[in-house]
């Protein structure tokens, strides 16, 4: 809300600092597209332009806006398929796709205490290798060699955040290893360590440089979190593209059927000027993470908002829509919290007695969340992104408009559910199936029905948006969605291009 009317007084300043008006119909108009669009540059370009009349006009209109956004997809669009390609190009190339994690037959959580150890032992094993990958951390000891170091020595420990309190001298965590407890303060003056400690997540793991304190106390001179390495991202050698979606919500009132059908004829290569269908030509696969329905019994009031109130009837109606997808292109599904499997991550495959239609179809691969994929040697890590919730409410200055921040925050703590005990539930696995271990090419989750990419360290990050208009939910939260906006991936490139289905359907 505040981001988006920030934005809008931002550029109504432009217009008039460069000396014009705008006229309400435009002013409509900006309200609606921002959150799509970039407003800074659309209108930045807008005002170069009329700059240029000879005779100036008073008032920037929606027409000069819409007729600027229009050329700016089509240069784009030109970008994106400055090759030549034949009409039937990804129908003729064979599917070069590889399932590398999938934790649908992995999973053994029994819910005992025992589990629930061994799952945190898990956590804290995974994340410490990767820890010592890194130069600056892999000389870490333990916690117990560090309680035993005199006064004011320099120690550097892997912990466990078990504790997080800040006061008005610093924050304090409680942190532990596999044997031992301490207490690690990060003072307010120590500036540049502290408003990392403000990022700090409980039941993190990270790497603690300090200085031995009295007791057991340790004073924080750096805090290293896992991260990913820089690295240059690996591509497919033919200019084949997938398709990211998420959070179709079939069966909800709110479910964009009209939108979802254009964006189906349109890889069919029925709608849309030479362009489109020369990108559409392109794409091979479909990708979806997540909320293919929108269930039953999800939330309360959930039975009045559902145009199918069966939960069999509802994966019937996605697969009969589905199958309108051509032939060629191969579908990869995983759950979301409103599909028909377990709720706590990892979550297996949806269930086949539910999906039985979806099963039937041979170019459908349903998949738990998290998994790994490959796509002509890319690889994408594919997770729902129920955290993100979790990640958005608990550090600052995150917002449901940008997701793909708090994705990138999943990437540096190198897990997909950072936090235990939060709105995502965790199931009790022995092996901690939630860390990323490999760094991907492509992060790719949904949830927040916010459209949004960006690159971090070499990875693309991409948050898919969704199928499903605004809800009362998220009314009442004051969250605005965009959906009907489908991120089209170049895997060549791994450049995106964003198309927007609710300006064409
Ligand atoms: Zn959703
Ligand atoms: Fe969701």
């Amino acid at each position: 809300m505040l981001e988006h009317d920030k934005n809008i007084r931002n550029v109504i300043s432009l217009i008039i600092e460069a000396g014009y008006q705008i006229d309400k119909e435009a002013f409509e108009f900006l309200k609606e597209i921002s959150g799509r669009v970039d407003l800074n540059s659309l209108v930045k370009s807008v005002i170069e332009e009329v700059d240029a009349f000879p005779e100036k006009p008073l008032f920037i209109t929606r027409e000069m806006l819409e007729k600027k956004i229009n050329e700016e997809r089509i240069t784009a669009m030109h970008e994106l398929t400055g090759k030549t390609i034949q009409r039937l190009y990804a129908k003729n190339i064979e599917a070069d796709f590889k399932v590398i994690s999938d934790p649908t037959d992995k999973i053994s959580a029994t819910g005992s205490l025992e589990d629930c150890i061994e799952y945190f032992r898990s956590r804290f094993r995974k994340i410490s290798r990767i820890l010592r990958g890194r130069t600056d951390a892999k000389d870490a000891g333990n916690l117990v060699d560090a309680l035993k170091a005199p006064e004011n020595s320099k120690v550097k420990i892997i912990c466990m955040v078990v504790d997080k309190r800040e006061t008005r001298r610093g924050i304090f965590f409680r942190v532990e290893d596999l044997e031992a407890q301490a207490t690690v303060f990060v003072p307010l003056e120590r500036q540049d360590v502290y408003s990392k400690a403000q990022l700090i997540l409980l039941d993190q793991v990270i790497c603690v440089s300090a200085s031995r304190g009295k007791n057991d106390l340790l004073i924080a001179e750096d805090l290293i979190l896992p991260d990913v390495p820089l690295k240059k991202p690996n591509k497919s050698s033919i200019p084949i593209c997938a398709v990211l979606l998420s959070d179709l919500h079939i069966g909800s009132k709110m479910f964009m059927e009209k939108e979802f059908r254009y964006f189906i004829r349109w890889l069919r290569g029925e709608v849309g000027g030479n362009i489109f269908r020369d990108l559409a030509a392109r794409v091979k696969y479909l990708v979806i993470a997540g909320d293919i329905v929108d269930g039953v019994g999800i939330y309360p009031q959930q039975f009045e908002e559902l145009k199918i109130k069966d939960l069999y009837k509802q994966y019937e109606e996605a697969a009969k829509i589905l199958e309108e997808i051509p032939d060629y292109i191969e579908i990869i599904i995983i759950p979301g919290n409103h599909d028909a499997t377990r709720r706590a991550l990892p979550q297996p495959a949806i269930l086949r007695e539910y999906a039985e239609p979806l099963y039937e179809l041979d170019r459908i691969h349903l998949l738990g969340d998290p998994s790994v994929i490959s796509l002509h040697d890319v690889r994408i890590l594919l997770s729902h992104g129920r955290s993100l919730d979790d990640i958005i409410s608990s550090v600052p200055n995150m917002s449901f408009q940008a997701p793909d921040e708090a994705m990138k925050i999943l990437l540096q703590c190198r897990h997909l559910a950072p936090i235990y005990g939060m709105r995502t539930l965790i199931a009790s696995e022995r092996v901690d199936h939630l860390v990323i271990e490999d760094v991907p090419d492509i992060f790719h989750a949904g949830h927040v029905h916010m459209m949004k990419y960006s690159t971090y360290r070499g990875i693309l990050v991409v948050n898919s948006g969704a199928w499903q208009k605004q809800t009362e939910y998220q009314k009442e939260m004051g969250h605005i969605p965009n959906p009907g906006i489908v991120p089209v991936v170049d895997l060549q490139t791994l450049q995106v291009f964003p198309i927007d289905f609710t300006s064409m359907a």
